[in-house]
């Protein structure tokens, strides 16, 4: 029995107390010992564990276990969020440790919300005080304290959007869909948005094009997707959406001001955005609600990018079945 095996063992009843999950895996990723908290949290009979089937959940697992540049992650598709983290012990077998992460979530949560309230309170007193006696001040301040607020709208709007992803209603509607009539109606909503920034929008995916996904879902994908290329975009830039390069993928391309290679792997994370002075009308929530989605359909989500050049978003989805 490998070394960190016997010691997990040996320890079972004390680590079957403790208030965190843990699994131990071996080197080939097959799972050698686990306690009970990790069974309540992974929401998963013991059985499955023993057959090292962990459902939806096995993806996002061997990502982590698997890939040497993170060491956490957090697990979507349970009824509470939680955090994984992981430690490779001496004889390689890979420890991971499952906690709540909703404490950090509101923790983040509240520093974002509290930011643009700060500053309407700030410019409200300042009116107060006798700003508002020059009327090209007090418009001025008027206007800021409307632009705080439309984020405060967006940063809510946001979080509610990804708690209703991660409200336990979770698992995708699958259906087919065609792909192009999605791009259309998304390029519908955007084009005002699009027409005040000269951007064009060319949808060039083909008339029976199908992907497997929910469509509600789905429609969030695209939109934020799309609307990220209009926003990190000069005047005038082009935005183009077309299928592949794979069957059920499809790819959103902009010409705009490219994400720095060494910030690429933390767009995805929560709150982060490239740079927050530049970044206006962002929450940072946009594409970790889209990974979230795309994860959850069991796909993945890439992106090529050059500053300067412009990026490209890649979405592959699984087919049916
Ligand atoms: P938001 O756009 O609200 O800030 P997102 O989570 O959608 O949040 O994006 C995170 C960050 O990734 C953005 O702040 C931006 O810096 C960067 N980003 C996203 N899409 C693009 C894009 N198409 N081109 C350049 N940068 C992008």
């Amino acid at each position: 029995m490998p070394e960190t095996q016997e010691t997990f063992e040996l320890l079972k009843n004390y680590v079957n107390e403790l208030p965190i999950g843990l699994l131990l895996f071996g080197k080939n990723m097959e799972i050698l010992s686990w306690n009970n908290q990790a069974i309540n949290m992974l929401e998963i009979h013991e059985e499955n564990i023993k057959k090292n089937d962990f459902g939806t959940l096995k993806k996002q697992l061997m990502e982590l276990i698997q890939d040497e540049t993170i060491n956490e992650r957090e697990l979507i598709g349970l009824s509470k969020p939680y955090k994984a983290s992981k430690k490779v012990a001496s004889d390689n077998n890979v420890i991971v440790v499952l906690t709540e992460s909703f404490q950090e979530t509101i923790g983040e949560m509240s520093h974002e919300l509290r930011r643009p309230l700060t500053n309407i309170k700030t410019l409200a007193e300042s009116l107060h005080m006798g700003a508002k006696n020059d009327p090209d001040i007090a418009g001025k301040f008027i206007e800021q304290i409307n632009n705080e607020a439309d984020r405060l709208t967006r940063l809510v709007n946001a979080l509610l959007n990804m708690s209703k992803i991660r409200s336990g209603k979770l698992a995708p509607a699958k259906q087919k869909i065609n792909l192009k009539s999605k791009i259309n109606d998304a390029i519908k909503l955007l084009q005002s948005h699009a027409d005040k920034r000269k951007t064009k929008l060319i949808n060039e995916v083909t008339d029976d094009y199908k992907i497997y996904a929910d469509a509600e879902q789905i429609d969030h994908v695209i939109q934020n997707l799309v609307e990220n290329a209009i926003k990190y975009s000069p005047d005038g830039s082009t935005v183009t959406i077309s299928s592949g390069p794979a069957s059920g993928s499809f790819q959103v391309s902009d010409t705009g001001i490219g994400i720095p290679l060494t910030e690429v792997s933390k767009i995805f994370e929560r709150f982060y955005r490239v740079d927050r002075t530049k970044a206006k009308g962002s929450s940072g929530l946009g594409l970790s609600i889209v990974k979230n989605v795309i994860d959850l359909h069991g796909g993945k989500i890439e992106v090529n990018s050059e500053v300067g050049k412009g990026t490209t978003f890649i979405v592959s989805l699984p087919n049916e079945g």
